[in-house]
């Protein structure tokens, strides 16, 4: 089975983390690709070398595992009565996945558990076996409401360049997907300290958690072909790996910032990251002052009792 029944027939599923449902799920459609569980219970599978992680989550937010009627209204799919949710959340994700795999997409593909309660699943692979991650210079989650969004920041944080966001746009083909500042958590926020680009994409439902909750197909669809066709030198790769949550284990970014490049650069220069001279590096927008010595604004400032003056200028007053 493939296509819109595949991804009806998972929506049937409902998969509260660790259920007995979500393991049959499991079961059915993602072990026979060959994807094996890690420690946690994570399903992984490498196709070819690319260096891009793949992400989605195999459990949903039902309050109850078990089957469930789906119904399908032109091109909108719900789930009639007697369940809390659809599951899309992230069901679509996974058969996102699983038809990219069918399709030969290069990259390591993570069916990540239990992100509903906490990305519990990232972040024991982020801990345990970051080494999973090595080369790794982009970690894509199909786990976003709506038609709008490619994730640039998760509850604040960025963890995707603008540039790359909008290189997977173009890449992609879609219009309406374009960089969103407002993305919360997922899965990807975990490997921000490890891998330089994470983000989020939107998969066409809304109404995630909710008894409403519905999926546009052809969105899906659209998507899914989208991903297939997409040539993957196209994306941009700008950010630098740090740890938006600050220190966890070792140093929280790492020592010399780069600008990496994974294919051609399609996207506007990064120059995010800026030194301010008193709180050291720091990454997005730098906040602006004007020099009161020789009037140049810059990012590189000092507050002195005098007023403030630029890096350039300090120096030759201290
Ligand atoms: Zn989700
Ligand atoms: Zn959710």
């Amino acid at each position: 089975m493939t296509g819109r029944d595949l991804l009806l027939d998972m929506l049937s599923y409902r998969r509260p983390a660790g259920s007995q449902t979500e393991r049959q799920f499991i079961e059915r459609f993602i072990a026979p690709t060959g994807a094996k569980p890690d420690g946690y219970g994570n399903y992984i599978l490498r196709v070819g070398e690319w260096p891009i992680l793949w992400s989605a989550h195999t459990d949903t937010v039902h309050e109850q595992g078990g089957r469930q009627r789906v119904q399908v209204c032109g091109q909108t799919a719900m789930v009639p009565d007697g369940s809390n949710c659809l599951g899309a959340d992230d069901g679509t994700g996974c058969w996102i996945l699983l038809e990219m795999i069918r399709a030969g997409v290069e990259g390591l593909y993570v069916f990540h558990r239990a992100e509903e309660t906490g990305c519990n699943g990232s972040r024991y692979i982020a801990t345990h076996t970051p080494e999973l991650l090595d080369g790794i210079q982009a970690a894509i989650a199909f786990d976003r409401r709506g038609y709008n969004s490619i994730v640039t920041h998760q509850v604040g944080f960025r963890t995707a360049s603008d540039g790359f966001a909008l290189s997977l746009s173009e890449a992609l083909g879609i219009s309406s997907l374009q960089p969103d500042d407002g993305g919360i958590f997922t899965d990807t926020l975990e490997y921000a300290h490890l891998i330089p680009e994470c983000t989020n994409v939107s998969v066409g439902y809304t109404g995630a958690h909710g008894r409403w909750e519905s999926q546009d197909l052809a969105f899906a669809e659209e998507l899914r072909d989208a991903v297939i066709r997409m040539d993957l030198t196209d994306l941009a790769i700008l950010r630098s790996p740090f740890d938006p949550l600050g220190p966890r284990g070792g140093g929280w970014w790492d020592e010399d910032p780069e600008v990496s490049e994974l294919g051609t650069d399609l996207g506007p220069d990064p120059e995010e990251w800026w030194w301010d001279g008193e709180d050291g590096l720091h990454y997005g927008e730098p906040e602006l002052y004007r020099c009161d010595y020789c009037d140049d604004v810059s990012g590189d400032t000092y507050e002195l009792s005098g007023g403030r003056v630029c890096g350039r200028c300090v120096e030759e007053l201290v």
